[in-house]
């Protein structure tokens, strides 16, 4: 067993944290009220290596493993989960996908552009009457000539307001579900590709999340992802890794409500003493801190095991009901310690509070990766 970090994580680790603490904390929550980072940050992301991090360098990409996607992912979300987010479905999933099922001709086609952070994809698998139930899904994909025609809404999708690479989910055998699902990529301009409005949300309000309609839209073979009918194993796969991945984000609003909870109590004068000298303040920072060291643990694991091949459809489940309701959990007690202002929007505690409730939702709910956990266990 060896859980020494190679000294190239480490420097990654405090390039992802220089970018985050120059680049990001300073803005996080201008962009939050605006709902919306801007479209600038994607080229900065894609400067730094981030935004082509799984994409082996012969396509432009940095070649790194899922450690260091992990450790670039928490640094940013410490300081804002909506860019976090973006960046997690970019690569995790969009680039993933193509990276996992793509040709070669279509690797060299979408990853160059992906990686560059000339554009951002984004992953389009939800449905306005299926989530969970993913293949429940109602988009369809039709043979039209030497192409395919495609109808159907994807509901929630990340980045889908400004993407420029759409990875999208159709039935094209509706008998033979779940087999009969087909991957496309579809692009920006194509005819007949629309958006819904910004969607509300209660936190990740620096990402942009909208519905994305498909209204007769005509894609060549070639822009056909991995095998027809056969396209629900790439997704399982993706959602697998995805899961460890937006676990990354999970830790990194877990350490931020650590970290600002602990400062403040630092600071906070009641009754003649700091709040750090009360033992149910030191109760809350020490249950926090033990939660944030085992979700490092899990998180790093799962990564390590992606990286070797070897990570499971239960591991990357309990890392993510783990990290997610954890995270949850301290970005509570944070707003907690800091009493009337952790209600408040000037402080950071209740937006990662905020924030953090998606990553008990988002790629499989609580109650989802409860069911795939149980299954290991005999359930
Ligand atoms: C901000 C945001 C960003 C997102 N980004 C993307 C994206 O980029 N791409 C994409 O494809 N999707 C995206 N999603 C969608 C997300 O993955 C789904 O919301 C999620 O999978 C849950 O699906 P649902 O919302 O339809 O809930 P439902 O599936 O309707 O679930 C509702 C409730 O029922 C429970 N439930 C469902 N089935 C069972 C069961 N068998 N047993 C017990 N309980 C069950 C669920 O756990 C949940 O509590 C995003 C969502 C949000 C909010």
């Amino acid at each position: 067993m060896d859980f020494s970090v190679s000294e190239e994580l480490v420097m990654l680790r405090e390039a992802a944290r220089n970018f985050a603490e120059e680049e990001v904390a300073p803005h996080a929550q201008d962009w939050e009220r605006a709902g919306r980072f801007p479209d600038e940050m994607i080229g900065k992301l894609g400067a730094q290596g981030f935004m082509g991090i799984l994409i082996p360098e012969a396509y432009g990409g940095a070649g790194c493993n899922y450690q260091a996607f992990a450790t670039i992912l928490e640094e940013l979300a410490r300081h804002d989960g909506g860019l976090a987010l973006a960046v997690e479905a970019h690569n995790g999933l969009a680039c993933q996908h193509i990276l996992i099922a793509g040709t070669e001709a279509q690797k060299q086609r979408y990853l160059p552009p992906l990686a560059a952070g000339e554009q951002i994809g984004s992953w389009c698998l939800t449905e306005p009457d299926s989530g969970s139930d993913a293949i429940a899904m109602g988009c369809t994909a039709t043979r039209d000539g030497d192409g395919w025609v495609l109808n159907g809404t994807k509901q929630f999708i990340t980045n889908g307001d400004r993407a420029g690479t759409y990875v999208v989910m159709a039935v094209t055998d509706p008998d033979a579900s779940p087999r009969g699902i087909t991957v496309f990529v579809v692009e920006r301009n194509t005819p007949g590709l629309s958006f819904g409005k910004p969607e509300e949300k209660l936190g990740m309000r620096s990402s942009d999340t909208v519905a994305v309609i498909l209204d007769g839209v005509r894609v060549p073979d070639s822009q056909r992802l991995g095998a027809v009918h056969g396209g629900f194993n790439d997704v399982k796969k993706v959602l697998e890794h995805g899961r460890v991945m937006i676990s990354a984000l999970s830790l990194g609003f877990a350490r931020g409500a650590l970290e600002e909870a602990g400062r403040y109590a630092r600071e906070r004068k009641a009754f003649g003493k700091t709040l750090h000298r009360f033992q149910s303040i030191q109760n809350k920072l020490a249950d926090m801190a033990t939660d944030v060291e085992a979700g490092r643990l899990l998180l790093y694991h799962a990564a390590y095991l992606l990286d070797q091949g070897q990570c499971s459809v239960q591991k990357a489940a309990m890392t993510k009901l783990f990290t997610s309701e954890m995270a949850t959990r301290a970005c509570m007690d944070a707003i907690q310690i800091l009493g009337g202002y952790g209600y408040l929007r000037d402080y950071n505690v209740e937006r990662y509070m905020r924030d953090a409730k998606l990553c008990e939702i988002g790629e499989g709910t609580s109650e989802v990766m409860r069911i795939l956990i149980a299954k290991e266990v005999g359930a």
